[in-house]
């Protein structure tokens, strides 16, 4: 029997697990954290006070005290059963890594104990040679340590029976150059933090700090394992390389917000109830738009805690759906046809003072700094909109961008009818003699026309990348398997280097006598005007915009192995290097990193595809090209005229005329990936991949095959259809 008609009969459908729900949320939530209270409890005053300057100032955790921390957090681990701890982070090839050690250890007389100390919190060896480095280690220095994080509480990852302490680390090589994504997500923050402290201290003293806050949103798609496992394209690519559209797809547009299937929605809840043990707080579930799509949204929280809270979700998800004898889908784009996954990042900045620094204020005032950070990240992303496309650039998410559905590859800003108002206001009335009663005046005007709840003002552009939604701005281009972190680094470093030009722009102006609220004034209607272009309020799907786009001189870049040389211009360079986020060697090993894994992917794709063709699709067709010629023949034979087998040789002819373009496409490709193996610049053969691979192949191989599960008897056909993944659950 074959994998197809094996997974048809093993498919878990209408067998639900059975997920008791906790009678409320807050009973479970942080059960497996150690969370402020618990240090509380299992630490001495000292050990607490010197973790919680280290949380809210970054202040350095001295030996002794590390030592006090540890054991409290043996203890509390212990009390829940835990015999094991890891150092856990996000290297760069996009998952979790985590390397069990025991606490148990053996004494220099042979006595069991069980120890966990301050070196062991602080810092770990990972035998770190198998992460990807993109050269930095083969030039610096070859080994790299994780080093704790205290911003980030500690957690127990349960695994069945089995529980970890989680210790939250970055990743760094001996000679400095940060080896993950969290490590430059924190030293953005930093930046940040400093320069958005300078400019709201234009409005209120009292700010000491300013955090920047995410609330994001998983997609993903979800499938019955059996079809999974008999779908050799999902198991290893991620994705469907070949299947025809089904007859239903998603054009009822009767799966959003629908009922949520029973099945599904037991392994959300399951995985729900893990999620807040972790401390993450899950707030909304959903069916999306195409049919097995769905999407979860926690509450917003400080970066560092939101990016390091997704990147467990999309791994508890993976264990839990196991659970479920279902699969859990994150790439961007699992199958042709209908909707892919992306990962809305919404961004904000908050201050110690508890105002939202993107939200319209409560007094003409307030709302001045509100529309001097709005305008800021406006000037931000138009500035560094190609930096923004290269950190959301990757193989899964070139299936989204540009490619008729999500939003376009161009970086483009929405912010809604009433704030393109204000906008266009300003513009007009602060002029050369702009006096302090003109100020005055505008700024009530201003401070009348903004609603203070915006949120049900602003209409919802879907299609925008980049689009400010009320008290936020939604980054809507990130791809649904993306860590955050990556989105967020860039952000926030591009956000501090704008308010960084602003503060030295209003300074000026200051010190050339100007009253600072009109200085303000100036330098926010001299930002509106020199980032205009960016603004677009129309539909981003449409043909139009790309004209319109490339009039007004906005990049354009469809695919990662184009995108990616934005991350390693001058002005790149001088962007992350002098915010002390990133350095020009950092960033050009990370370019190397991207482009290798862009390579590796279309690489696996193009494998695997010609794999399916000659073992799977080839063999198929040929058999029922078989049974047509016998039948043909037989027909012939007993002296039947052409009359009663012209159909038969009708699709025959089709068939033997789709196998013999198909074996001949999948011996071309195969050639043209020689070609490219062969080269030796990453960034040479990353742009061959694409565009002699990927471009010339994949597309017209899919046709053929698709072509041909139409025609092949549904009985041979080996791989299961897309009507099956999308709608057997
Ligand atoms: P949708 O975009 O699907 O309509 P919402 O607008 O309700 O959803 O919110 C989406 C996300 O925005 C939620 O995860 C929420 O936590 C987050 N969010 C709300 N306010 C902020 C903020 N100030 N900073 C960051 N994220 C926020
Ligand atoms: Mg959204």
């Amino acid at each position: 029997m074959s994998l197809r008609f094996s997974a048809l009969n093993n498919i878990n459908q209408g067998n639900q697990v059975n997920v008791p729900g906790p009678a409320k949320i807050t009973a479970l939530f942080g059960e497996n954290v150690f969370t402020l209270q618990k240090a509380r409890a299992f630490l001495s005053d000292e050990a607490y006070k010197s973790l919680l300057a280290s949380i809210k100032g970054g202040r350095k955790i001295d030996r002794t005290v590390a030592n006090q921390i540890a054991a409290g957090l043996r203890q509390w681990a212990e009390t829940k059963g835990v015999t094991h701890y890891t150092h856990w982070f996000q290297p760069l090839t996009g998952t979790t890594a985590e390397k069990h050690d025991s606490f148990f250890t053996l004494k220099g007389d042979g006595t069991a104990i069980e120890e966990f100390d301050g070196a062991a919190l602080i810092q770990q060896e990972p035998d770190a040679s198998s992460f990807p480095s993109g050269g930095i280690r083969a030039t610096f220095e070859a080994r790299g340590y994780t080093a704790w994080d205290p911003s980030s509480p500690a957690f127990i990852m349960e695994i069945g029976e089995g529980k970890t302490l989680c210790i939250p680390t970055i990743f760094v090589s001996y000679t400095g150059e940060t080896l993950d994504y969290k490590a430059p997500l924190l030293k953005s923050l930093e930046a940040l933090n400093k320069h958005a402290v300078d400019v709201a201290n234009y409005f209120d003293k009292n700010v000491n700090r300013v955090a920047a806050t995410l609330g994001w949103e998983q997609e993903y798609f979800v499938i019955d394992e059996a079809m999974f496992n008999s779908r050799p394209d999902l198991v290893l690519s991620g994705r469907t390389v070949f299947g025809h559209a089904p007859a239903k797809g998603q054009q009822l547009e009767d799966h959003y917000f629908g009922s949520i299937p029973e099945r599904v929605y037991a392994f959300m809840r399951d995985f729900e109830n893990e999620s807040y043990k972790l401390g993450i707080p899950l707030r909304t579930r959903h069916n999306e738009v195409a049919p097995a799509q769905f999407e979860c949204a926690p509450i917003f929280e400080e970066v560092s805690v939101a990016v390091d809270h997704n990147t467990l979700l999309m791994d508890v998800m993976d264990r839990v759906a196991r659970r479920h004898k279902l699969r859990v889908l994150l790439h961007e784009k699992p199958f042709a046809g209908i909707n892919g996954s992306g990962k809305h990042n919404n961004w904000s900045m908050s201050t110690d003072t508890g105002v939202n620094l993107l939200a319209p204020g409560k007094t003409p005032k307030t709302n001045l700094m509100f529309l001097t950070f709005f305008v800021n990240t406006i000037k931000a992303v138009y500035e560094y909109s190609d930096v923004l496309r290269a950190c959301i650039a990757g193989a899964g998410n070139d299936h989204r961008l540009g490619a008729n559905e999500a939003p376009p590859a161009i970086i483009s800003v929405f912010v809604g009818g009433y704030l393109s108002n204000v906008l266009a206001e300003i513009k007009e009335r602060v002029s050369d003699k702009f006096d302090e009663q003109d100020e005055a005046i505008l700024k009530l005007d201003l401070h009348r026309s903004i609603p203070e709840l915006l949120l049900d003002n602003t209409d919802r552009n879907r299609t925008s990348p980049f689009a400010f939604t009320g008290n936020k701005f939604e980054f809507r281009a990130v791809g649904s398997s993306a860590n955050c972190a990556n989105a967020m680094t860039t952000l926030n470093t591009i956000m501090a280097e704008t308010l960084k030009q602003f503060k030295k722009d209003v300074d000026a102006l200051i010190e050339k006598g100007e009253k600072k609220e009109i200085a303000i004034m100036h330098v926010i209607r001299e930002y509106i005007v020199d980032s205009d272009k960016v603004l677009f309020e129309g539909d981003g799907y449409s043909e139009e915009w790309a004209k319109e786009a490339e009039k007004r001189g906005l990049p354009n870049l469809k695919t990662t192995p184009l995108a990616l040389d934005a991350m390693v211009t001058e002005k790149s360079k001088h962007l992350f290097e002098s915010n002390d986020v990133l350095t020009h060697v950092e960033l050009e090993a990370r370019h190397e990193i991207e482009l290798e894994k862009y390579i590796k992917r279309v690489q696996i794709e193009a494998r695997i595809m010609g794999e399916l063709c000659t073992s799977h699709v080839l063999p198929a067709s040929v058999k029922y090209q078989n049974i047509l010629i016998q039948n043909i023949r037989g027909l012939k034979d007993i002296g039947l005229d052409e009359s009663t087998y012209c159909n038969q040789k009708q699709i025959l002819k089709k068939i033997s005329e789709h196998i013999n373009i198909l074996s001949d496409l999948v011996e071309k490709m195969i050639e043209a990936r020689k070609v490219c193996n062969a080269m030796e610049n990453t960034r040479t053969k990353a742009i061959a991949y694409e565009s002699q691979v990927k471009a010339p192949f994949f597309d017209a191989i899919r046709y053929r095959v698709d072509k041909l599960e139409l025609l092949v008897d549904d009985t041979h056909w080996p791989l299961p259809k897309y009507r099956e993944m999308l709608f057997l659950r």
